[in-house]
């Protein structure tokens, strides 16, 4: 999506702007995060968190490699075998719907012979879109050869009008035409052979710090392995190369698969039916109060339009719940991080009328299981509503309990999470929901599958009719190979090691919530709010300092400001929890240095953080601490180094001048740069 530049603090999803480093460097960074982040965005009716970031990487590169005049040279292409094709056919009598296309050229057909068409098409394997009875569209791209076009040419010409339409000038007008240059960043012109491409992408990939590094604590987010042998089958063509409106009778491998993972997840969430069609967790939200919404209609309760959503909740629960056109009330947590299940109670007598929904997150984000879950499904049950459960969280549930037996009615699952997608910078993700009984009749429908249950269900969802079909192969792998014995362990691994990180690090930090006998479900909270107090350090500088040890941060000021979340995965084996916590401990003696005196008050090793290669190697060297506690401040960092691309960067100078196009770089380092 883009937009004008007036629009630009308002649209959804995240911009990527350039800002500058401690050191005044150029640096790339996720512009205006306070006020638009999921995490902070309760009243923001932008339900966005999980993205198409893979797949915009993809397409980007398409341009880099091509460049403008790449582009256009594809284009005139695609558009000249659209109307060589569409003279053609003028030749034989046909008369073309517009006058005026670029790579899609519509046909008027005699009714009766669109049968006969199909056919023959269908056995010289082309699709094309039957529009209606009298009108069929055939598109064109990069792909397209001169065989293809004469052999369509041919299959048409058998079906040819018995009155011959007069020919008309087609095309495009050339008043049209762009003229303004675009792509005009040296970017577009530098990479232009494979090699060049190939080595452009891996500078880019080796300034990331990945999965292929060191864990990713980032709680909430469930980073864990995506198996080599799982991912696979996404770039094989008898895969990839279909098209989510391909015939049915050409896609049943496909549906057996999709249908054998719906059943998977139905019997993993105890449900009976499920959708696979909303491409993230947000929009399974979105989904799934719809349908709820779509419920109470049925049962002649439209009126019921409040959904009960916790203060603990993630940012896109609200967002999902304005824009499905619900009102949020607010339920209050007590003091160990538990929902208020007196003021659930007395919110939902109060809205007993007009009552739609809890949304709840179950083990809460807080990092516990709610020893009250099912009371409070009960008490919104008792008052008409139904419980919409956010599955973000089932790495910690799966093969363990389930949102059926917790007594939900709906739940989303992010297969991006919980069923190993690889999900790192934003996405792709696939966000199904699963649902009882009772709103089976009312999930979301699709007019390709099935053009009779619209009316009592919920229209779609997603464009396509099993939203992203691809990636949803990575999740049917990942539980094919686990079976239910292996899910049943990963969850159980997953609350081990996070149990085992928390009794390690509670000898140093404060551990926020805990259950009732002192265990957290497969993530936890580490408050860091005192040490503002002590040593003027902020969540934010352990953070960065954290990658001087070779970490990713855990999940910052989410759920609570001022804390970390840790998660880490059933996928981290004991070596490497170690090395994290002897990270954080580290980090904690720092903290400690600073508190009481022996360390400067500004100018130390978390404050500068992350120090970068040409920082640590520079001729100069102005700080009151060792090169070596920089780089490389516990031993085993140096068999692994991983060097950040830039050091701290100015987040509110990037706000200030938000910019999304990128200059040239070297317009950058050479600006005066006022702070
Ligand atoms: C990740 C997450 C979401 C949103 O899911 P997406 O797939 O990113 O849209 C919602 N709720 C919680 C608790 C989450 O952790």
């Amino acid at each position: 999506m883009a937009t004008k530049d007036e629009y630009k603090r308002l649209i959804p999803g995240r911009i990527i702007g350039v800002s500058i480093d401690k050191h005044n460097n150029p640096a790339l960074r996720m512009a205006l995060q306070n006020p638009r982040a999921t995490h902070s965005a309760r009243k923001s009716n932008l339900n966005i968190c999980t993205a198409q970031a893979l797949l915009a990487i993809m397409a980007s590169m398409y341009a880099v490699y091509y460049g403008a005049d790449g582009l256009k040279q594809i284009a005139n292409t695609v558009h000249k075998y659209a109307k060589d094709f569409a003279e053609k056919l003028q030749n034989h009598g046909f008369k073309i719907v517009h006058t005026q296309f670029f790579d899609t050229v519509c046909i008027e057909i005699m009714p009766d012979t669109w049968q006969a068409l199909r056919k023959n098409l269908e056995k010289n394997g082309f699709n094309i879109r039957f529009k209606s009875a009298d009108t069929v569209c055939v598109a064109f791209d990069e792909l397209t050869n001169t065989t293809e076009v004469d052999t369509l040419v041919h299959i048409f010409s058998n079906f040819a009008p018995k009155q011959k339409n007069v020919a008309k000038s087609i095309g495009i007008n050339k008043s049209l035409l762009r003229k303004t240059p675009f792509l005009a960043h040296d970017v577009f012109k530098q990479y232009r052979t494979e090699t060049e491409l190939m080595r452009y992408i891996k500078q880019l990939e080796q300034k990331d710090l990945s999965l292929t590094h060191s864990m990713i604590p980032l709680g909430s987010c469930t980073m864990k392995l995506n198996a080599a042998v799982e991912l696979l089958p996404v770039s094989w063509q008898t895969f990839n190369s279909l098209h989510p409106f391909a015939p049915l009778q050409q896609t049943k491998g496909y549906q057996i698969l999709l249908d054998e993972l719906a059943q998977y997840l139905c019997d993993i969430t105890e449900f009976e039916a499920c959708s696979l069609q909303p491409n993230s967790g947000a929009q399974g939200e979105y989904a799934g109060l719809l349908t709820i919404s779509k419920y109470h209609a049925a049962h002649k309760q439209s009126q019921r339009n409040v959904a009960l959503i916790p203060s603990s909740a993630h940012g896109t629960n609200p967002a999902s719940a304005v824009m499905s056109g619900m009102k949020v009330v607010v339920v209050k947590c007590d003091e160990h991080g538990n929902i208020d299940v007196n003021d659930l109670q007395e919110k939902a007598k109060q809205y007993q009328d007009t009552l739609a929904c809890l949304m709840v997150t179950y083990p809460s984000t807080h990092g516990v299981y709610e020893t009250a879950i099912r009371k409070i499904c009960d008490i919104v049950h008792q008052y008409g509503g139904l419980v919409y459960m956010d599955g973000a969280n089932m790495n910690a549930q799966v093969g363990l309990s389930s949102p059926g037996a917790i007594g939900a009615d709906v739940c989303h699952l992010n297969l991006h999470k919980t069923f190993a997608i690889p999900h790192g910078g934003g996405g792709p993700g696939m966000g199904p929901i699963c649902v009882n009984k009772k709103l089976a009749p009312f999930l979301p429908s699709h007019g390709f599958l099935d053009k009779n249950l619209r009316k009592k269900r919920l229209g779609a969802v997603s464009g396509a009719p099993f939203g992203s079909a691809n990636i949803l192969l990575i999740s049917y792998a990942y539980i094919k190979l686990l079976g239910s014995d292996g899910l049943q362990k990963a969850s159980m691994y997953a609350i081990l090691n996070a149990n085992y990180l928390k009794s390690r690090l509670e000898k140093h930090y404060k551990i926020l919530y805990t259950g009732p006998h002192g265990n957290v479900a497969h993530e936890f909270i580490l408050d860091m709010r005192a040490y503002k107090n002590t040593a003027d350090i902020e969540v934010e500088d352990i953070a960065k300092r954290l990658m001087d040890y070779g970490f990713h941060a855990p999940t910052v000021s989410f759920p609570v400001a001022g804390t970390l979340m840790i998660e880490p995965t059933e996928s981290e084996n004991k070596a490497e929890l170690d090395r994290f916590c002897d990270a954080l401990i580290a980090i904690k003696q720092e903290i400690e240095a600073i508190a009481e005196g022996k360390a400067d008050a500004q100018n130390n090793v978390l404050k500068n953080a992350p120090h970068t290669l040409a920082i640590c190697t520079a001729n100069q060297w102005n700080y009151p601490y060792s090169r070596e506690e920089a780089a490389f401040p516990l031993p085993f960092v140096r068999h692994h180094k991983f060097w950040a691309s830039v050091g701290r960067i100015n987040s509110s100078y990037g706000d200030r001048n938000l910019i999304c196009t990128c200059p040239p770089l070297a317009s950058y380092s050479e600006e005066e740069i006022k702070v």
